[in-house]
């Protein structure tokens, strides 16, 4: 991955109107006099997946967290994410079968971050001492508020007291850092609903600072953009009034402001997504489908619109470096790496001798990354250029179907043995989900039982970012099979378009931003049907490396169809647009 420190180019706001850029949004008035410095753009986060930071995530909602800091600092654009600085990270380990958890501390000194001052919130009847830590690049940079006692992401179940501490601790303590920085957020954006206590801390403060209770409402609302990413609010967990009493109601200094989220729980309970509803005006999703599909009510009962806004992903973290030069070199990338207007003109230097010269570049780095990574074996694998590679890289969660290849063993050993391919699985289990963890079990010890499948099914523990960069780059076909109607948006996926692997994928999430036709894709009335279409696919990407015509067609379909959706700096553009319209 590339490094933040220096390489990168960079355009100051005030001079971005000399460049004739994609950075439409930008260039305009009215935004370069909204955003500066000092009026940031500030995104909020529980989980940030930066490890290079020092700050490891848990999935896809960190990755986006990571990227979309990444592509601002790219363009230009003053912004800063907020986040805690957990203390203690967990790590996988893979024994007989059995996952085990690891923690490591983990000291945001090694990691650049400069500590600043302490803040305190109320919690529990005693002042609690947050640190405030940042860490600062060109425009953008990372303020953290941290302690001893942090403990890890997601410790704990969703709706406990040590959650709700740290959902607090993220929202006022990091509203106290930004001031104690000399900061004013032009806007906010909530990833999740978890950050939803930021908003609050800004709606108190107008309050009690004395604008009037409705304009105070009014103002944060405007100011406010809440990014969802779940589909079903049913499925979020929900805090009691005693809890409030405890960690959220101390901190509130507006007598208005307490009254009104008291009223705000139905039967002692509450539900941070019926309130965030409430304090931010804008609100998007992360994929078409999904902002289609995700079912919110707010509190008067009627259902609410989400903008759409597809995830993207920040090229020059995950496209192998020389194909990113490659994309820019042949203006199939612009520089801000997304794609020219004319982009679909240009993909006819994506020749398959090229795309073999390019996954042999990948395998490298993925033979390197697999050094320090043994499989479920305790093996340390090295696949030569001609070794053909599927790989299933996600976590291991019940709706991302990890299982489904595996459903007629017979007709995936018939497909891994015509050409000798491997097949890489990589994904954590969230620690306590025992159904997973059992299936994961069940799944390898199916393989183990099999001779051929034992030699060439593989897992990887400890998923983390190098080794989706490794796999993404060095493999050959990536398998994407969620349920369909359950993936938010999904960016493994992304990775994988970008650095010309094939994608076999169910039409779900981000994928369906684009054609059925786009990629391999896997459908069907039953599971049953969607399990011999996967099967299809599997042979017929095989095929398609034997095939220059084939290899080409689908893989420039794929970019034709993707490079749009998958380009991080699309993504920025679309939030800007909608935060700042004309
Ligand atoms: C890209 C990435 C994700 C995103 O996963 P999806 O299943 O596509 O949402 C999660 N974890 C890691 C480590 C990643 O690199």
């Amino acid at each position: 991955m590339n490094d933040e420190d220096g390489q990168y180019f960079y355009h100051p706001l005030e001079n971005i109107e000399d460049v004739d850029i994609f950075y439409e949004a930008v260039e305009r008035q009215h935004l370069t006099k909204a955003i500066s410095r000092e009026r940031p753009y500030t995104y909020w986060t529980i989980e940030l997946y930066d490890q290079k930071n020092g700050i490891r995530g848990g999935g896809g909602l960190g990755i986006l967290a990571a990227d979309t800091r990444r592509v601002a600092e790219d363009t230009g654009i003053p912004f800063v994410l907020v986040t805690p600085f957990y203390p203690s990270e967990t790590h996988q380990k893979i024994r007989d079968g059995f996952i085990i958890d690891e923690h490591r501390p983990v000291n945001y000194k090694n990691f650049g971050f400069k500590y600043v001052d302490q803040v305190s919130i109320k919690c529990c009847g005693t002042l609690c001492k947050l640190d405030v830590v940042e860490k600062k690049f060109k425009n953008t940079r990372i303020v953290s508020v941290t302690e001893p006692n942090f403990g890890e992401l997601y410790s704990g179940m969703s709706g406990s007291d040590h959650r709700l501490y740290q959902e607090v601790a993220l929202g006022f303590g990091g509203y106290s850092a930004l001031k104690l920085l000399g900061l004013k957020p032009a806007i906010m954006q909530l990833n999740e609903v978890a950050t939803f206590f930021a908003a609050l801390a800004r709606l108190d403060e107008l309050a009690h600072n004395g604008m009037d209770f409705y304009e105070a409402v009014v103002y944060t609302r405007k100011h406010t953009l809440y990014t969802n990413h779940t589909l079903v609010q049913a499925a979020e967990a929900d805090f009691g009034i005693e809890q409030f009493e405890k960690y959220v109601f101390p901190n509130l200094k507006s007598l208005a402001v307490k009254k009104w989220l008291r009223d705000k729980f139905v039967n002692g309970r509450i539900k941070l997504s019926s309130v965030t509803i409430e304090i931010a005006e804008l609100r998007s999703g992360v994929s078409k489908l999904h902002a289609r599909v995700a079912n919110y009510r707010d509190i008067a009962g009627n259902k609410v619109k989400f903008k759409a806004i597809t995830n993207g992903i920040d090229m020059r973290t995950w496209v192998l470096p020389e194909l990113l030069d490659y994309y820019e070199e042949n203006n199939i990338l612009d520089m801000y790496l997304a794609p020219t207007t004319d982009y679909q003109d240009k993909l006819d230097c994506i020749t398959a001798d090229k795309i073999r010269e390019f996954k042999s570049i990948g395998r490298a780095k993925l033979n390197h990354v697999l050094k320090t990574r043994p499989n479920q074996h305790g093996q340390i694998l090295h696949f030569s250029d001609d070794e053909f590679i599927f790989d299933f890289k996600r976590r291991f969660v019940d709706y991302k179907r990890p299982e489904l290849p595996f459903k007629d063993i017979d007709r995936l050993r018939t497909i891994l043995m015509r050409r000798g391919a491997h097949y890489i699985l990589a994904g954590r289990v969230h620690t306590g989900d025992d159904t997973m963890s059992s299936k994961l079990r069940q799944l390898l010890n199916l393989v183990d039982k099999d001779a051929y499948l034992r030699e060439h099914v593989h897992y990887i523990a400890d998923y983390d970012e190098e080794l989706a960069y490794g796999l993404s780059c060095g493999s050959n076909v990536a398998i994407n099979v969620p349920i369909v109607g359950l993936e938010a948006c999904g960016t493994s996926w992304m990775k994988d378009v970008a650095n010309l692997n094939l994608l076999i994928s169910t039409h779900d999430g981000g994928v369906a931003d684009g054609s059925v036709n786009g990629y391999l894709n896997v459908s069907g009335e039953s599971e049953a049907e969607e399990i011999d279409v996967l099967y299809q696919r599997m042979e017929e990407a095989v095929a398609a490396y034997d095939n220059d015509f084939d290899l080409e067609f689908l893989i420039r379909q794929q970019l034709e169809t993707f490079l749009p959706v998958v380009s991080g700096a699309r993504m920025l553009k679309d939030y800007l647009d909608y935060l700042f319209p004309k």
